[in-house]
């Protein structure tokens, strides 16, 4: 299955979070790697989208999408971390 990359997660985590999460790094609560959020393998189905760990393929971050509801996931992360607090 071809994967594209957390840019794809933008629009769902606006309407979720209310902001753009991509230049964020998570980190994985597997391996314990830290990437931005933008670097994660996204895998794309009618369902949702999967996002996994580019260092360990551990899924960090699940978006479903049903009954015209959005929902989110994120036990694969161990943190995520804005670069800069302002
Ligand atoms: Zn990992």
């Amino acid at each position: 299955m071809q994967h594209v990359d957390g840019n794809a997660l933008a629009g769902a985590f606006a309407d979720l979070f209310g902001a753009d999460l991509t230049g964020m790094l998570a980190s994985c609560a597997e391996c314990g790697a830290r990437a931005p959020v933008a670097g994660l393998m996204v895998y794309r189905t009618a369902m949702g989208s999967v996002g996994r760990c580019g260092h360990c393929d551990a899924v960090l971050v699940v978006i479903a999408e049903r009954s015209g509801r959005r929902l989110a996931s994120l036990t694969g992360l161990r943190a995520l971390e804005a670069s800069q607090v302002q």
